[in-house]
């Protein structure tokens, strides 16, 4: 679908929040590299989609009234079988009925199971006095508890994105920490910047989250994406 078009069927659906595989595909048309993923609306797609994309496969809640998918049992991770496809999308939908039963199911995404790398998070939100602003951070607990993130205002300069990334405590575990594969740092100071001119080329978006990225000694990929638009 055209970038535009993502945009205005959220609006038209007086929808605020795209759901992940809207977000998915803006960002992709950002040249920002994301896992690739599709919509199953029913059991049989899920596992038609599963074998055309190749296991293991992961399957997530598309509802734009369930935004922390893995709270709420929306996440199936590693799914290696046809038949385990089939019972995930059963157990997410169960799941998410009897948690949330008014939510709206768009219906459920299916995306490879992405190899594990270093979580990082890349995030946008708008500040009143300075505007759009993109946070970086170590994803998992490292984000959450010891709020290990820096920031920096939109648009960034490459020098932003070099020291942003520098500037973090866990910066070390980017380098290969006791024999762990060191990350491409030059290629998420690229993406930091992709994120950085996505955001100032769209000011609809009022905030945005790469919650995980999997970075890798070769690149890295986000697995998780999530777009807000501002009020209209
Ligand atoms: P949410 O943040 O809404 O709970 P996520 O989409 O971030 O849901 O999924 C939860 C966790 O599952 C992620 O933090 C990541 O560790 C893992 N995960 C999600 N998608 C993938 C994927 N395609 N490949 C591998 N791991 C994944
Ligand atoms: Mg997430």
């Amino acid at each position: 679908m055209a970038k535009a078009g993502i945009i205005d069927k959220a609006r038209s659906e007086r929808r605020n929040v795209l759901t992940e595989i809207e977000a998915k595909e803006l960002l992709k048309q950002a040249g920002i590299s994301v896992v690739d993923t599709k919509l199953a609306t029913t059991r049989e797609e899920a596992i038609t989609i599963s074998q055309q994309l190749g296991f293991p496969i992961v399957l997530k809640i598309v509802s734009s009234d369930v935004v922390h998918k893995s709270d709420a049992g929306g996440v199936k991770l590693g799914l290696k079988t046809a038949k385990q496809v089939g019972k995930a999308y059963d157990d997410i939908l169960r799941a998410i009925r009897q948690k949330y039963p008014e939510a709206k199911i768009q219906g459920v995404s299916v995306q490879k199971m992405a190899r594990l790398g270093v979580e990082v998070i890349i995030g946008m939100s708008k500040d009143a006095q300075f505007g759009p602003v993109l946070m970086f951070g170590l994803g998992g607990v490292l984000v959450e508890v010891l709020k290990d993130v820096s920031f920096r205002i939109v648009p960034l300069a490459k020098r932003d994105a070099r020291e942003m990334i520098r500037e973090i405590k866990g910066y070390p575990l980017l380098e290969g920490y006791r024999g762990q594969e060191p990350v491409d740092v030059a290629n998420l100071e690229e993406l930091i910047l992709k994120v950085s001119s996505f955001a100032e080329q769209h000011p609809e978006v009022e905030e945005l989250d790469l919650n995980p990225i999997f970075a890798y000694s070769d690149g890295a990929v986000a697995v998780d994406a999530r777009v807000i638009l501002g009020e209209s």
